[in-house]
């Protein structure tokens, strides 16, 4: 049974609409002791005011969402890929984060090269890493699952994490998502393989049917992942970190009262993971 003291809250979770405070304050509410917030939200309030108003609620950071997108159809564009990358770092370390999450990118528009979207993403990640070292502050890729590999991300294993990992070495990690990976043959393996590098455990659940590709996460409890399973494999490797619930849902969760959504989660997250 997981323990609420281990619980993260993707600020995604909530209705999208409520501000980075009201955010932070329902956490408090809930004795939810940490919190992820998306970039757009810090910018909402300045990160001044994100670093404060955090700080004063006694929550910690448990990732930053997000950076990455390193991929680019030219020269400039990736340019200006890595100069947003160095800010995000900078509001992560402003906010005292555990890690930046990055989201690598997918193909470049009007692109078929896989590959070279693959050398795209280790080149920018190789690029980071050095201002996120000196500030402090670990990346954690997050491979998404395959159909996202077009327009989103072509990291989609946690192999392929784990090798960028090996190849690139200190101050890089990966953040472990089981609606992106419960699919995975190998994944018991390579989780085991992150040992020292898992920066973040992400749950929610993977519906059946699933009607919108990015917008129709589950609640824990509600789909078809084992997640106690996949629980226990990361806690096998050593990982002790806060676990976010993430959960993207346009149809219903994000219908109701953020209130009645922690509640739920609350529970759930006692009972499923
Ligand atoms: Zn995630």
């Amino acid at each position: 049974m997981a323990d609420i003291a281990r619980l993260s809250i993707n600020s995604a979770t909530i209705d999208r609409r409520l501000s980075l405070e009201r955010c932070v304050d329902a956490c408090v509410r809930h004795a939810i002791p940490a919190i992820a917030p998306w970039r757009h939200k810090i910018h909402d309030i300045g990160v001044k005011q994100a670093a404060r108003v955090i700080r004063d609620s006694g929550l910690e950071v448990s990732g930053v969402c997000r950076g990455g997108m390193f991929t680019g159809p030219d020269k400039a564009a990736r340019a200006r890929s890595l100069d947003d990358n160095r800010r995000a770092v900078d509001e992560a370390a402003a906010l005292g984060a555990h890690c930046l999450v990055l989201v690598v990118g997918g193909l470049p528009e009007g692109s078929r090269d896989l590959a070279g979207a693959h050398d795209q993403v280790r080149d920018g990640i190789a690029a980071l890493l050095e201002h996120a070292r000196a500030a402090n502050v670990p990346l954690a890729i997050e491979p998404l699952h395959p159909m996202y590999a077009a327009e989103r991300a072509c990291i989609n294993t946690l192999r392929h994490a784990n090798d960028l990992c090996e190849e690139l070495g200190a101050g890089l990690g990966v953040a472990i998502d089981v609606y992106h990976l419960w699919w995975d043959d190998t994944l018991r393996n390579e989780i085991a393989r992150a040992a020292g590098r898992i920066l973040g455990y992400h749950v929610c659940d993977w519906l059946v049917p699933t009607t919108d590709l990015l917008l129709d996460r589950g609640m824990m409890g509600d789909g078809i992942i084992d997640i106690r399973q996949i629980s226990g494999w990361v806690a096998a490797a050593g990982y002790e970190g806060y676990v976010e619930v993430e959960i993207f849902s346009a149809k219903n969760w994000w219908l109701r009262d953020p209130e009645e959504v922690l509640d739920i989660t609350c529970r759930r997250f006692q009972k499923h993971v």
